[in-house]
């Protein structure tokens, strides 16, 4: 039986994930991965453990193989934007991953906005001049480890995100590339031309010589040797962008929201690049045959942390899951709303100097009422999202295809539709990121023909339809609208 390999190496953890050809989950291990936070707003990861874990996951999962069972491909699914430079000649690390949340180069960003340089920076990369990218990471480390400059002026070190990290390792450092869509998240990358971009390579102070060859998402990137076998990397694609690809969003209008800890969503935009007129950002939504897809990308940053929140910081229950029948103890929200701004607002507000509040409390207002509150909010805020890709992209679209760990409670799923005016569906496969990372290595290596033989696999578990009557939704959106004025600060 042929088998496709994926590796999903995230923020929280390294996993890998053993697929069938039509999708299903055989096999999976992972470990958790430490974040460390050195000063106020700091965010490392040790590469080493990045790469050692990953390893780790592949070979627990050869390790488990079953006779039967083959390996046919990998593909590499990962946390993005995190920057890593590493050694040409040892491949030892030359600092800490600096992880994608880290805000340490925020008063650099601010200078050269000040410089008026981000409308030009958004045409050519689709992104906002903000730390969250890799390129004044890059030069926060060329610029303070001793020495690094003038070696990576020698040609003497690698960059690369934590894609291009492991394939040098898995290939035993034959090779350094990377693949378009985590390219495009570097703020180096002319997503509309496809290439690094000299003008900004200069702008950041950046050699070009330290960057990885950029291919399409499926691709043959070389051969992963792991204990005394090989294998080869098919596919390899930013987190995000490959859960596109396994929530199988390839026609334009199509979207997918993933609702983990924040949630990101990515609606497919087509073969033509245009930046966004309401703050979202342009991506690359996958590159395949040289053929650039875009999508449009909003980042809510607070979705289950709310719930973790309610969970820890207030003790309202035990398991994020008790939230569903607490919610529904209730008729309604009781006119509560909860804006969950604990670190600002993302798209497409983007105030980072809002804070989370919890309004329209009276005497009979219970803990159920905030629950639902907080859970309702996922549904407003992806209402404000999905606004903004229709007025940008003159697309609306039927359905919303769901994942991530907020997918498995049944009010919010209902409620989104409800708020959404349009069906919600969750599919069979909720791990849709390492199952993109599987479909491109999949294609690559034959196993699937094209986009629309792997688009045959989606399987819907559950589909939600709108059933509230729309005054009543007004009403309800007018209502969080309200509390949202209250928190931005104008
Ligand atoms: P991540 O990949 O960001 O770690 P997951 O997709 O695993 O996140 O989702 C975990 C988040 O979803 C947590 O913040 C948790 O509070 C929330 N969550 C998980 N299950 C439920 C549920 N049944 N109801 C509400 N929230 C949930």
């Amino acid at each position: 039986m042929k088998t496709l390999l994926a590796i999903d190496q995230g923020t929280t953890s390294s996993r890998a994930i053993l697929f069938s050809k039509g999708g299903d989950i055989l096999d999976s291990h992972a470990k958790e991965l430490t974040l460390f936070y050195p000063h106020k707003g700091w965010v490392e990861q040790d590469a080493n453990d990045i790469w050692a874990d990953s390893l780790w996951a592949c070979q627990s999962i050869i390790d488990n193989l079953k006779e039967s069972q083959e390996i046919v491909a990998i593909g590499i699914a990962n946390q993005r934007e995190t920057t890593i430079l590493w050694d040409r000649e040892t491949g030892e690390p030359l600092y800490n991953a600096i992880v994608w949340q880290d805000r340490r180069t925020a008063d650099y960003c601010a200078q050269l906005k000040s410089q008026g340089h981000e409308k030009a920076v958004t045409e050519k990369t689709g992104l906002l001049l903000d730390p969250y990218f890799s390129a004044t990471k890059i030069k926060w480390i060329l610029d303070n480890v001793e020495g690094l400059r003038t070696r990576a002026e020698a040609g003497e070190i690698a960059f690369g995100t934590v894609d291009s990290f492991l394939l040098w390792n898995l290939t035993k450092g034959k090779v350094h590339a990377t693949d378009a869509t985590n390219a495009g998240r570097t703020l180096l990358y002319n997503i509309r031309d496809g290439g690094w971009d000299d003008e900004l390579l200069e702008l950041f102070d950046i050699p070009k010589n330290i960057l990885p060859a950029v291919h399409d998402n499926a691709h043959d990137f070389g051969e992963a040797e792991i204990g005394n076998k090989t294998y080869p990397i098919g596919g390899m694609a930013g987190d995000q962008h490959a859960a596109l690809i396994g929530q199988t969003c390839f026609k334009h209008g199509m979207v997918k929201s993933t609702y983990g800890t924040g949630c990101f969503a990515l609606m497919n935009s087509g073969t033509e690049f245009k930046p966004s007129k309401n703050k979202l950002l342009s991506t690359i939504g996958y590159q395949l045959n040289g053929q650039t897809t875009y999508a449009v990308e909003g980042a809510i940053f607070v979705a289950g942390a709310a719930i973790q929140w309610l969970r820890d910081n207030l003790n309202f229950f035990d398991d994020a899951s008790e939230s569903d029948a607490l919610a529904t103890s209730v008729d309604d929200n009781n006119e509560v709303y909860f804006v969950p701004a604990f670190t600002g607002l993302g798209a497409p507000h983007w105030d980072p100097h809002a804070r989370a509040a919890i309004l329209g409390l009276s005497r009979e207002s219970t803990k159920a009422h905030i629950t639902r509150a907080a859970l309702e909010a996922q549904a407003y805020q992806t209402l404000d999202l999905l606004q903004a890709f229709i007025d940008d992209s003159g697309y609306d679209p039927e359905i919303l295809r769901i994942d991530g760990g907020l997918a498995s409670n049944a009010f919010v799923c209902q409620f989104l539709a409800d708020m959404l005016g349009r069906k919600v569906e969750v599919p069979k496969v909720t791990e849709t990121t390492a199952l993109g990372a599987a479909y491109l290595a999949g294609l690559q290596v034959g196993i699937y023909k094209d986009l629309d033989d792997i688009a045959q696999n989606w399987q819907s578990a559950k589909q939600y339809s709108p059933n509230i009557p729309e005054n009543e939704r007004k009403k309800l959106y007018n209502g969080w609208k309200d509390a949202v004025s209250r928190v931005v600060n104008t």
